[in-house]
């Protein structure tokens, strides 16, 4: 039988422009007469890849009005801007919780009293998804493109304020470490800002001996030293050695960033070749060049077993990889390889503090409690592994939670079927403290003897909020990941964002009953929605607490520990 080969065109990087389509060579022309773009060599930049090209695709004009939110404390970050005319404003935020929520004039999630949470049983509808239409229940205000501050003077009254000015970069923190954003920032004046996504951030900093400086150095200064000095193994660093670990620690990146674009394709295919897309950080049997400290992201920790790899455990935001074995190479004359690999789950930003400054700055003032216990056993085969302690049954489930990423989440609900009786006491429960509405489906994969449900998991790594037009889904100060229905437009970016089909796209009714029709297309409104982990409750998640066979339970996945003890349970 012959076969015709179809031909497919390979993608190609810039087949999606940042902005709707790729800026004009004028626009590219007034950019580049702006600082810091007109301080920038062009010869610096490849071919493939010029600087115009970068700018053209990578970038987006923003131009905003006084008030305009540019983003807010909480929200997730993978651009960074450039002030090309005009100001921006920073509101310092000093811990005021629901400072964040206020400012925005996005929703401000306050627990509901006893006599609240009583009466929500008998307010219930008997429509599904019932709102309040009436115009001052829609408390957030939204400009053709976003959110903006109601009330600056009041703004300036009760906070902190600083101002950035034309010629400056901000947003480049969250933008290249893929942490939420930490500060509110609003238009102080008409201006036009230059939004950068963070591929061309990265590739101008890379090119740009002048940007790279400017990026690195703000990096190096505003978050890297914080950073470090938070961080207990370098807790008794002096002042010296603290700003050597500062000029010498590397950035490294690993995997892909959009890795939930590929999340689906991925699970489908065998388990080698899922292995075979995680890049390696560190490979056993490879003597150590640096102490490997994750910045975000998560990384699998295995060991090779016959013909495939043992995963052993896995490594989040904070944790660190290889100080047993640069500890003993220290002390010993008998040097140490790695006895396990480090493998990207999806992608990672890791910092390595290169082993020569370990053995000079960090491991003479190391603080006693820190110091690793010397690995027992066949050391050149793993010591004492991680997965000693548990059955080989076990060590596969977590395998399976590594893989389908479930180790994202911080509040993952799942549920012991070996105890649940199928009584939907939870989902009941859910549907009371939302207006009659589940937000959640008693149905999931199935890991071992339980149930990862189909509910939001409140991930570390929440890509469903990467370009949601109007901030609506955003991170509220107590952590979880929620939507504020009077800005959602219903556009269900999030809801195709979300790599574990967490989010649904309602149509809402009125008071009535009726279905709310939009006045132009007549079409249906649709609001996304999902767990909010009953943020507004004082008793946390209704789901748990319901549960009278105690078989449904949130899980902080970062828990590492607490995990190990439930799969074992
Ligand atoms: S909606 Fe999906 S991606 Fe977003 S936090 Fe929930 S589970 Fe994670
Ligand atoms: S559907 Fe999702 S992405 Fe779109 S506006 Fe609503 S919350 Fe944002």
């Amino acid at each position: 039988m012959s076969s015709t080969p179809i031909e497919v065109r390979r993608p190609q990087r810039w087949d999606e422009p940042f902005d709707e389509r790729p800026l004009s060579s004028r626009d590219v022309d007034w950019i580049l007469s702006h600082a810091p773009f007109s301080d920038i060599d062009e010869s610096d930049f490849l071919g493939s890849a010029s600087l115009r090209d970068i700018l053209g695709n990578d970038t987006r004009i923003v131009r905003c009005l006084p008030g305009d939110i540019v983003y807010r404390t909480g929200d997730y970050g993978t651009s960074a801007f450039f002030v090309l005319t005009g100001q921006v404003r920073v509101v310092l935020d000093r811990g005021d919780e629901g400072m964040t929520e206020k400012i925005s004039g996005s929703v401000l999630h306050t627990r509901r009293g006893f006599m609240g949470a009583l009466s929500q049983l008998w307010k219930n509808t008997k429509s599904p998804e019932v709102r309040n239409l009436a115009p001052d229940a829609q408390s957030a205000k939204v400009r053709s493109k976003g959110l903006f501050v109601q009330d600056v003077p009041a703004v300036l009254n009760e906070h902190e304020t600083t101002i950035i000015g034309a010629g400056h970069l901000f947003g480049e923190l969250s933008a290249l470490g893929r942490t939420p954003r930490t500060t509110t920032i609003f238009a102080d004046s008409q201006c036009e800002l230059l939004e950068v996504r963070w591929q061309g951030l990265r590739d101008l900093s890379r090119r740009s001996k002048s940007l790279n400086k400017t990026v690195d150095d703000l990096y190096r200064k505003d978050a890297l030293d914080e950073q470090l000095q938070s961080t207990p193994i370098f807790a008794n660093v002096d002042p010296a050695g603290q700003k050597r670990l500062v000029e010498e620690t590397i950035f490294q990146n690993y995997g892909n960033r959009e890795w939930a674009a590929t999340y689906k394709a991925l699970a489908e295919k065998g388990a080698a070749q899922r292995l075979k897309k995680e890049p390696i950080i560190a490979e056993e049997g490879h003597y150590p060049n640096g102490l490997i400290l994750i910045r975000s992201g998560f990384a699998r920790v295995s060991k090779q077993f016959g013909n495939g790899h043992r995963t052993l455990s896995y490594l989040g935001k904070g944790q660190m990889f290889g100080l047993e074995e640069i500890y003993h190479n220290w002390r010993s004359t008998d040097p140490l390889p790695y006895r396990f690999s480090l493998r990207t789950v999806g992608y990672v930003d890791v910092l390595l503090v290169p082993t020569r400054v370990m053995e000079e700055v960090v491991l003479p003032n190391l603080p006693e409690e820190l110091i690793p216990d010397p690995p027992v056993g066949d050391v050149r085969n793993g010591g004492h592994l991680v997965s000693d302690s548990g059955s080989q049954k076990h060590t596969q489930h977590l395998e399976q939670l590594v893989e389908a990423r479930f180790i994202n989440g911080t509040a993952t609900m799942m549920i012991d079927l070996e105890r649940c009786t199928r009584c939907d006491d939870c989902v009941r429960a859910c549907a009371a403290t939302h207006d009659g509405n589940p937000r959640f489906i008693r149905h999931g994969a199935q890991v071992g003897k339980f149930m990862i449900a189909n509910a939001c998991m409140h991930c570390v790594d929440p890509v469903c909020m990467i370009g949601c037009p109007t901030g609506a889904i955003h991170r509220t100060v107590g952590g979880q990941v929620a939507i504020n229905d009077p800005t959602c437009i219903g556009c269900g970016t999030c809801a195709t964002n979300c790599p574990y089909d967490n989010i649904r796209l309602v149509e809402i009714r009125d008071n009535t009953g009726s279905l709310v029709l939009d006045k132009e297309t007549q079409a249906p409104i649709l609001k996304a929605t999902k767990c909010d982990l009953c943020v507004d409750q004082l008793v946390g998640p209704a789901c748990q607490n319901a549960c009278p066979h105690d078989a449904l339970q949130r899980v902080d996945m970062r828990q590492t520990q607490t995990l190990l003890e439930l799969l074992e349970r």
